[in-house]
């Protein structure tokens, strides 16, 4: 809905300001109080640049002060702030922190400052209480300086300040500072309180300090609180300790969703969906209402695990939470990473309110689901509805471009999204170009680009590198990526393989001899491929070589009958191995029980035949399982999605909608 923008009433009329006022039918103006004629004056006499001559009123002043203040004008409490500070008139605390949180929701800090400078003036010093209030706006507003400064200034701290500049660290990530900060805290006489420990936990990440704190937590009684058991568990959850997590949340048995959210999380955070799952309809049987954080949580498992059944089931909870838009995000997210492009959209169409996480969601998971094309067009329409898009935003458009093959689109974005939207090119957008202009062939520029990032490479970016040389056969790059990706990773094992692949192909058997050495004093073994399938809300794992699996046998000669069957429509099993980071001993037969294959019989063998099948793989997939999955998808008429480390793989009627691109 739009607001008529109401023209500024001129100011000898005495009147200050129109307004306007919701009606609940129309927007009608109305006239705000008029000023009084002592504010009037000053503020026509403001050309002078000099102390008003007719000095008005002080208390006149104050009032007009306050009053546009609780008007949130920002502007004419400004004006009148100016003047209040050069006839030397203070106003009460709680009208200044109006005025600061009015600051904060139109997001200026130059305003903060000058009330700071006024409240700090003439030897004037303001109450802690407001001291605070000013500490947290240079925090809310990221400047850590700026806020030991003020704090270096108090003359009298209380928990307040400590915690508040104790989370100013901690939100800057400078962790050590914070903790010196708790122990300053503590020297000075301060007791910290719940507030105090939970930031502090939260800095803990990273450090051993936790026990030593975690005594201090017990020793001050507060070790029930649920701010603090909440805070002990998501550190403990951060650090892979789920057990320590479960033990604190079983301790007492708690009501409190804080601790729920935080235990749910700790679930999700590791991994552990069912758990997450559980242990949040656990919740709803207490008669805990899930509220936002802790279906954001479960929602983060489900995306994390794709679990798109279990997905839908929280949907159905989130529906209550009507236009929430962190949840909508999350919806979005889940929906795109469980390869249901459908459902994202149908998500984010609905949404009354969109920001620049929800565009930039559904541009990159367009992008990766292989609609180039689309995010291109969602990235335009974003640009119209005068969202401004972030550095993820443009990874997904760069993403979408090196995805499609469009290397001139590709080059205009890079190269103006520094001056257009003032977002200098990281390691992210680098990658999406080294892709770019590798698939395109390009080898010469691309590798000029990784000379000339501003970031160092890092193993992705060779690894991209690596992975246009699979396109274009070119060996000689690929043994220089290879290379380049060892000297920063030596126990990559993908590496190992395919230089060790490459040089058997050649013939070079003192290099291959060289490379075997290598992985046996690094200890290397290459990490099995494994796929997980979700079938009536379970997972099934399949690894290649494991017959744990109680169908297994089924499966294996399932997987045989339909090997054969599409060997009769022109399936080649590809048992070129060389640029793949696949075992050279893997020969044909071995081939052919891919985890993935065995995945997607598995899905065939259990699931109704219109329901799509649905993969995730840890590895990337070969040539050989994508060529399968391709003529199996119009063979069988199945719809197959299968989801990589990097992108997803439609498969629909013969072909892929990484156009064989990945
Ligand atoms: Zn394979
Ligand atoms: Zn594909």
């Amino acid at each position: 809905m739009k607001i008529p923008s109401i023209p500024r009433l001129k100011l000898s009329y005495g009147i200050a300001a129109a307004a306007i006022k919701f009606t609940g039918q129309q927007y009608i103006p109305i006239f705000l109080q008029p000023i009084s004629f002592s504010t009037a004056a000053a503020i026509e006499l403001r050309g002078n640049n000099g102390p008003a001559t007719n000095a008005p009123s002080s208390s006149s002043l104050v009032d007009d002060f306050t009053r546009f203040c609780y008007q949130r004008d920002l502007h004419m409490a400004m004006e009148t702030l100016n003047y209040m500070q050069i006839n030397r008139v203070w106003a009460d605390c709680i009208t200044y922190s109006e005025l600061l949180k009015c600051c904060l929701s139109r997001g200026t800090i130059k305003q903060v400052k000058i009330i700071h400078n006024h409240l700090f003036s003439y030897g004037h010093r303001p109450k802690t209480f407001l001291t605070n209030v000013l500490l947290n706006m240079y925090v809310k507003f990221g400047l850590v300086r700026d806020a030991h400064s003020l704090f270096d200034e108090m003359s009298e701290r209380n928990v307040v300040s400590w915690t508040t500049l104790i989370a100013a660290y901690v939100k800057a990530g400078d962790k050590v500072k914070a903790l010196d900060l708790l122990v300053l805290m503590m020297k000075e006489g301060i007791k910290p309180n719940m507030y105090t420990y939970s930031t502090v936990f939260r800095a803990c990440h990273g450090l051993t300090d936790l026990r030593q704190l975690h005594c201090c937590v017990i020793k001050d009684g507060l070790d029930f609180d649920p701010f603090i058991r909440s805070a002990l568990i998501d550190i403990y959850s951060k650090w892979g300790e789920l057990d320590k997590s479960i033990r604190i949340f079983n301790e007492v048995s708690s009501e409190d969703p804080v601790v729920w959210n935080s235990i749910i999380g700790g679930f999700a955070q590791n991994t552990d969906g069912d758990g997450a799952l559980n242990l949040f309809k656990k919740m709803k049987r207490f008669g805990l209402e899930p509220d936002q954080p802790s279906l954001t949580s479960v929602l983060r498992a489900c995306t994390g695990l794709a679990l798109l059944e279990l997905g839908r089931q929280v949907h159905v909870h989130v529906l209550k939470f009507e236009q929430d838009l962190i949840l909508n995000n999350a919806l979005i997210d889940m929906y795109c990473k469980c390869g249901s492009l459908e459902e994202s959209n149908n998500v984010f169409t609905k949404m009354w309110e969109k920001d620049v996480i929800s565009w930039s969601t559904m541009i990159i998971g367009l992008a990766q689901n292989g609609f180039s094309r689309e995010a291109l067009e969602m990235f335009e329409s974003m640009k119209a509805s005068r969202i401004k898009p972030n550095y993820i935003t443009l990874v997904g458009v760069l993403f979408a471009c090196s995805h499609a093959g469009l290397v001139e689109d590709g080059l205009f974005y890079f190269y103006s999204m520094k001056k257009v939207f003032g977002i200098e090119p990281g390691r992210e957008h680098y990658g999406c170009m080294v892709d770019l202009l590798g698939r395109a062939g390009r080898f010469d520029e691309a590798i000029k680009l990784i000379h000339d990032m501003k970031c160092e490479p890092d193993v992705v970016t060779w690894r991209t590198l690596l992975g246009a040389c699979r396109v274009h056969n070119n060996t000689d790059i690929a043994i220089y990526a290879a290379k380049e990706i060892l000297n920063l990773q030596p126990e990559d094992a993908g590496a190992y393989i395919l230089l060790s692949n490459i040089y058997a192909n050649s013939e070079r058997w003192k290099d291959v001899a060289q490379v075997r050495k290598d992985m046996n004093i690094h200890g290397i073994r290459k990490e099995p491929g494994c796929s997980w399938i979700e079938v009536n809300r379970k997972i099934h794992a399949f690894i290649l070589g494991d017959k744990s699996h109680p169908q297994i046998g089924d499966i294996t000669s399932e997987l045989k009958i339909l090997i054969w069957k599409l060997k009769e429509v022109g399936y080649i099993p590809d048992t070129n191995f060389i640029l793949q980071d696949l075992e050279g001993e893997q020969k044909e037969d071995a081939l052919f029980f891919h985890s993935e294959k065995l995945a997607i019989v598995f899905g065939m063998m259990n699931l109704p035949k219109e329901s799509v099948i649905r993969i995730r793989k840890n590895l990337r997939t070969c040539g050989d399982c994508h060529n399968f999955a391709k003529i199996l998808s119009s063979m069988d008429n199945r719809n197959i999605v299968l989801r990589d480390p990097i992108r997803y793989h439609h498969f629909k009627n013969g072909v892929c909608s990484c156009g064989d691109y990945w």
